[in-house]
């Protein structure tokens, strides 16, 4: 895949870029190596600093850098503008929290009296140089969450972001050294993915995250075991989203469209499967399908888009793969189904909502990355569990249900790294973010993100 920004809305190039050469990550390696040496033995004040004036920054080049982002893969300029802040939000967070989020840990009194008295406790240190494989759909945030830990807990950071979004990569690089941290400390490498195993095979590279597609996860993974090195993987999600007889069925439907359409569909955690219970099923489904057709389509840059291109033309052909296989099977299209007539050029397509899919569809198991729901009906909960969670997916859920005992149960029984009532799936700082099953493993956001890359040491005094 060639290193180029490509305005999904037109179709056109507009700006290519050469790949590093051997050399060039050569020396972005001795750098980040060079840098954690020094880097690790800041403090904490040190490191708020820095992370509050790259969030001062971000916050000040909000409109340059969204327009680059809609520019290179097409999300709503307002929704690469909330993007921006969201990022300086975090990096505020973590700047605020990450001294006690490390803090020292000792044993409770009980653990010393038991063990004789033992004097020690737990310190985390950063691991070292940390190699991110990123993904275009939220090209700063999917990267600030994992730079706003990692950095804060005294480790550096290598990007190797998305081939599509080169502009927001560099971008990224800069901003933390005008921020002013050491040189060396988070930089960017322009390669390709068949770099990446070199890079992550390297001595100096201590750990990966990815956040992507399966295969990506996989082959990072796969090296990473090889090498005996800690990863974080965030992969995809086709989330469920349930709506039982107590749900306030306006809000539902309301919501139901933004949680399947927000970030033109390509969003890890967009509810993807909507599953209705028998009672409000047809209820539900005139609703959302008469909200979904009713989105406008368009220019991402102009206000009032709800909807923008797709990131890119095979991202499209994929979508339509998935729509035409189920339809072909038999699925019904409710609305949308197709290209937009009016759209002459870029990689648009019509809100869609499939119903009558069966497992035989390739749909039913794997994720649209696009804005194609698919709705199911179900007779009662233990239908909705069963049906949730068939799947090899289990990032986020989301319930529709006013009764406490029902709540109780989807609580419990959903496979998920994350369970919403009356509301949809959205990451927060302060809340861990990630997946059980084919989603990946390990945690992003919270405590437990930023203790992904250190090492949680014993300190023992004899
Ligand atoms: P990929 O997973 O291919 O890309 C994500 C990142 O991984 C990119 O930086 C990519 O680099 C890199 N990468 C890809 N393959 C490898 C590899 N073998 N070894 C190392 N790094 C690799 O996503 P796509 O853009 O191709 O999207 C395909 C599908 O992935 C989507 O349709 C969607 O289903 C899923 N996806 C899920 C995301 C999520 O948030 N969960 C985000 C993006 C995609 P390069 O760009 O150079 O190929």
């Amino acid at each position: 895949m060639p290193i180029a920004t490509v305005n999904p809305a037109t179709g056109e190039t507009l700006k290519t870029f050469d790949a590093f050469t051997a050399e060039e990550v050569e020396q972005r390696l001795a750098r980040a190596e060079a840098a954690f040496r020094e880097y690790r033995t800041t403090g904490f004040d040190t490191r708020a600093d820095l992370m509050r004036a790259a969030a001062a920054l971000l916050e000040k080049e909000q409109d340059e850098i969204a327009r680059t982002m809609t520019t290179e893969m097409g999300k709503t300029l307002a929704a690469a503008r909330a993007e921006a802040v969201k990022c300086a939000k975090a990096m505020r967070w973590y700047a605020e929290r990450a001294e006690g989020l490390l803090a020292d840990e000792y044993p409770s009194p009980h653990d010393v009296e038991d063990s004789g008295g033992i004097a020690a406790h737990v310190r985390y240190r950063p691991l070292g140089v940390v190699l991110a494989v990123m993904p275009w759909n939220f090209p700063l945030w999917q990267v600030v969450r994992f730079a706003a830990p990692a950095l804060m807990a005294g480790n550096v950071g290598l990007l190797k972001h998305a081939s599509n979004v080169p502009q927001t990569a560099l971008y990224l690089g800069d901003l933390f050294r005008r921020a002013g941290f050491p040189d060396g400390c988070f930089q960017t490498l322009l390669i390709g993915s068949a770099e990446v195993e070199k890079v992550l095979r390297d001595p100096r590279v201590a750990a990966a995250t990815l956040t992507g597609s399966e295969p990506a996860g996989r082959a990072v993974a796969r090296v990473a075991g090889d090498e005996v090195k800690k990863t974080v993987l965030e992969l995809g999600g086709s989330d469920p989203y349930i709506v039982m007889p107590s749900a306030d069925l306006a809000r539902a439907a309301q919501t139901a469209v933004t949680a399947r359409t927000q970030n033109n569909g390509q969003s890890c955690i967009a509810a993807k499967r909507f599953l209705a219970h028998d009672a409000v099923h047809d209820d539900f489904a005139r609703r959302f399908t008469d909200a979904m057709a009713a989105l406008t389509v368009g220019d991402p840059m102009r206000d009032g888009t709800d909807v923008g291109p797709l990131s890119s033309e095979q991202g499209r052909a994929d979508l339509e793969e998935l729509v035409d296989d189920a339809t072909a099977k038999g699925a019904t299209v409710l609305c949308g189904g197709r290209r937009p007539q009016k759209a002459t050029r870029g990689w648009y397509y019509e809100p869609t909502v499939l119903a009558g899919v069966t497992p035989a569809m390739r749909i039913h198991h794997e994720e649209a990355f696009g804005p194609v729901a698919t709705l199911y009906r179900v007779a009662d909960l233990d239908a909705a569990v069963a049906l949730a969670n068939d799947t090899p997916f289990g990032l986020s859920s989301n319930v529709w249900t006013n009764d406490p005992e029902e709540q109780r149960r989807f609580a419990a029984d959903l496979e998920a790294g994350g369970v919403f009532f009356n509301g949809m799936t959205a990451s927060h700082p302060a809340m861990p973010f990630g997946g059980v099953k084919r989603s990946g493993y390990g945690r992003e956001l919270a405590g437990h993100g930023i203790h992904e890359f250190c090492n949680a040491t014993t300190v023992w005094y004899g």
